[in-house]
């Protein structure tokens, strides 16, 4: 590939795109912006379990207040007896029933208040999530119209540069323009690097008899991070 003058000027334009780029990407404003959007991504995905912890919550305590009923209804029924019960064997029998009831009552007073404190913590959970969302609603509503000014406020260059590449681009054969285009997206900058003391800037050692496969302003790629290497 001897394009290696067009792939260098190349490269020079998108350094200045890419730098735009990352001053864009590194603003406090992108950052906001960014930071309230995962926010109520987050809170959204969550709302189903919260909703559902809340439907338990009211089944369990459905369930209680029913025993509750109940057992109040069993001791309103022993109390009815009154002095009916002459016989001392029934009211050995009553006794024992009565104590029976006393401790249910006593192991239902332990779940309502296990309950309570479990309802008291979710209203809490809940009480936070609702304030944070609320506070990230208007940093999301703040930052996004920011971001957007931001974004416009580089366009014309970004559109001027890209219009650059274009026309540069033009001049490079398209399957290196695409390959240096996929190592852009990759992150890999500089994507045409000279080959030193024989080597890739990522260490991959060169053998001589490649290396003249660089003469005459040829580029070949490396094997192992797939860059474009030259010879200066
Ligand atoms: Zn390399």
């Amino acid at each position: 590939m001897a394009v290696l003058n067009e792939l260098l000027e190349y490269q020079k334009v998108d350094a200045e795109l890419r730098k735009i780029e990352q001053e864009i990407a590194a603003s406090d404003t992108r950052k906001k912006y960014v930071q309230a959007k995962k926010f109520l991504e987050v809170a959204a995905s969550k709302l189903p379990a919260q909703d559902e912890h809340a439907v338990e919550l009211r089944r369990l305590a459905q369930t209680l207040t029913e025993r509750y009923r109940e057992i109040k209804e069993s001791i309103e029924e022993y109390s009815d007896l009154g002095e009916e019960t002459e016989d001392g064997s029934e009211i050995a029998f009553y006794k024992r029933s009565a104590q029976a009831l006393a401790d249910s009552l006593r192991a239902l007073k332990g779940e309502i208040s296990k309950l309570a404190s479990e309802i008291a913590s979710a209203c809490e959970e809940y009480k936070k999530m609702k304030e944070q969302t609320i506070a990230m609603q208007r940093q999301f509503k703040e930052y996004s119209a920011a971001f957007k000014k931001l974004k416009e406020s580089r366009a014309a260059e970004i559109e001027a540069l890209t219009a650059r590449l274009d026309e540069i681009g033009k001049k490079i054969p398209k399957e290196t323009l695409e390959k240096y285009k996929t190592k852009r997206k990759e992150r890999i900058f500089p994507v045409i690097v000279p080959l030193t003391s024989g080597r890739c800037v990522c260490g991959m050692d060169f053998p001589i008899a490649q290396q003249s496969a660089l003469s005459g302003g040829n580029v070949i790629e490396c094997e192992h991070c797939h860059r474009f290497i030259y010879k200066e």
